[in-house]
């Protein structure tokens, strides 16, 4: 299609506005420019922030010499035309206001070459008029340089952020794109420094790899979801690789990068009970649907997108990512490094034990074990006495504490976020020639939990950072009971449960110390959060569970 300036019925139509708001917001119309010109390869690069340079370059369908001019003005634009395409609107820009938004707070160069042409064109616009215009050769594409931005809107400027901020915001924003388009070859440089790159293969999951590293990449699960009218695709994490907070979650519908309070919610939906407090899951979530299914009409940045269907969009999505969750998939990974307790699936039975070497299963989901519980009292300082939907629980704080903090370090470690805490005074410790040899032999496993111990001649080692679940106790007593377990052949576990469960033990609440009743409500809140709460790491139970049925027969009201 020709670009046209769109007649003002059309205009008064559109939810228009400011667009530009910080550097970022540049690249993402660029970029989007771009996809739209059905670009292979979009390379980005970004100077000071993007305040000095904001460089966008495609091998996308150009633009023709004798619109190069026109696509500047306001309203200009060669994917819509009238009313009725703003129903149906299948392109990621349909405004026309980019390129004049952009020109009017900034110095833009453009070169480019459409195929009609024999010779590319170049434009310099200085607030918003062509102070330039001359033939320029290069090949099928266009580039589109973007200087100073708001240097004559001081008050913009004093808005913005740091470079580094800035810099991540666009970093941002090419990382969506380029998981939404792995088809495309995307690189970024800022400040001269390769930032991102994609192959553009076609593969999500090597996207997810250059953006979010190997480990997820492996372990994210396929999403697949399909009905007449919506398809659902796209990878999620398994829930034990969950994040700290929701900026993991990314949404495209139709291939546009969109905020969705919804999608947010459905996804969460699909995940209930199977993450810790505070946890939220990595997805990366692709809907398509027909054009007039939703519109993308509704916010000046086409960030937000309104379903004609909502209630069925949601369901789609919460299902196809439920479905994902409920297969066990097996990736083959390098590092083996997955908790590998036998877990219960929601929707199947299945239990299963990893060995070091074989290839790596992800975990089969965990069953919600608990119901939500209600604390009553504690029992010789020792046992939590609670009531549940099913009757009476008696709960060993020891026992319940000990599981929480074992699956809550393994986790841990697995990320490779172990918390760790560095000793101001080092704490010199003696070992014995066998506890000597175990250090000797774990080092390198007891200091991926968090432990930095040098030694200091003769049998003297020096301990000076410590896992932080062990900081406030006996540090050298943890230590030592950590070695006779390493030591230990008592069975096959490995060592890294070996590592955890002996520190779990040893920061566990002890039997015969008085709780608060806020102490022990927050312990049962994390209890129903573990994936195996009816036992501690060792196998024994946590809690003794007397059934309403059980209870009334005791009490001769049921025969
Ligand atoms: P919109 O994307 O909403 O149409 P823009 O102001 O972003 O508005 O761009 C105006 C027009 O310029 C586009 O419709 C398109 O025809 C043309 N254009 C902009 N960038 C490119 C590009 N990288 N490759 C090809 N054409 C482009
Ligand atoms: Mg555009």
């Amino acid at each position: 299609m020709p670009i046209r300036v769109l007649a003002p019925e059309v205009v008064s139509k559109i939810a228009a506005g400011e667009v530009i708001e910080r550097p970022a917001s540049v690249v993402k119309e660029l970029v989007e420019n771009s996809l739209d010109a059905g670009a292979s390869q979009i390379s980005v690069e970004a100077q000071g922030g993007g305040i000095d340079l904001i460089k966008v370059s495609d091998d996308g369908a150009g633009i023709s010499a004798s619109e190069v001019e026109l696509a500047f003005c306001r309203y200009a634009t060669s994917k819509i035309s009238d009313l009725d395409d703003l129903g149906s609107i299948s392109s990621l820009g349909f405004r026309g206001e980019a390129l004049p938004s952009i020109s009017a707070v900034a110095e833009v160069e453009v070169s480019t070459k459409a195929p009609v042409d024999t010779i590319g064109s170049y434009v310099y616009l200085r607030k918003g008029t062509v102070a330039r215009r001359e033939n320029r050769a290069r090949p099928l594409g266009t580039t589109v340089a973007v200087r100073r931005l708001f240097r004559y809107l001081p008050a913009r400027l004093k808005f913005l952020k740091s470079v580094n901020t800035e810099s991540s915001h666009i970093a941002n924003v090419l990382s969506h794109y380029a998981l939404a388009f792995p088809e495309v070859r995307f690189t970024l440089l800022l400040d001269k420094r390769l930032s991102l790159h994609s192959t553009g293969n076609g593969d999500m999951r090597d996207v997810v790899n250059q953006i979010y590293g190997l480990e997820l990449a492996q372990a994210m699960l396929e999403v697949e979801g399909r009905d007449s009218i919506i398809k659902v695709s796209g990878l999620v994490s398994p829930p034990s690789l969950a994040r700290p907070n929701r900026s993991y979650l990314s949404f495209f519908i139709n291939r546009r990068w969109v905020r969705s309070p919804l999608l947010v919610r459905a996804t969460e939906e699909a995940y209930h009970g199977l993450l810790m407090d505070g946890k939220h899951p990595v997805a990366i979530i692709n809907i398509s649907l027909p054009p007039e299914e939703i519109d993308v009409n509704v916010h000046p940045a086409k960030a937000e997108v309104k379903f004609r269907h909502e209630q069925a969009a949601f369901a789609s999505v919460k299902e196809a990512i439920e479905g994902a969750l409920a297969r066990v998939p097996v990736a083959t990974r390098a590092s083996a490094k997955v908790l590998s307790f036998p877990v219960t699936s929601r929707r199947q039975q299945s239990t299963w034990v990893v060995s070091e070497k074989e290839p790596i299963s992800v975990a089969p989901l965990p069953i919600p074990g608990l119901p939500v519980l209600r604390v009553m009292g504690q029992l010789a300082n020792t046992y939590i006495i609670a009531e549940g939907p099913e009757g009476l629980y008696l709960i060993d704080q020891h026992a319940a504490h000990e599981r929480i903090l074992f699956e809550r370090i393994l986790a841990q470690w697995s990320r490779q976020e172990v918390e760790v805490q560095g000793l101001l005074q080092p704490i010199t410790i003696e070992l014995s020639p066998r506890e000597e040899q175990m250090l000797n032999t774990n080092r390198e496993n007891l200091a991926q939990f968090g432990f930095t111990i040098e030694h200091f001649g003769s049998r003297s080692h020096l301990v000076r950072a410590v896992p932080a679940v062990v900081a406030a106790t006996d540090t050298i007593e943890a230590i030592r009971t950590l070695l006779d377990k390493l030591a230990s052949k008592e069975n096959a576990t490995p060592w890294e449960e070996k590592i955890a469960e002996s520190l779990a033990c040893h920061s566990a609440i002890r039997a015969g110390q008085q709780l608060s009743n806020e102490e022990m409500r927050e312990l049962i809140r994390q209890l129903e959060q573990a994936k195996q709460p009816r036992t501690c790491p060792h196998g024994r139970p946590t809690m003794i569970h007397l059934t309403s049925y059980q209870l009334e027969r005791e009490f001769g009201r049921v025969s």
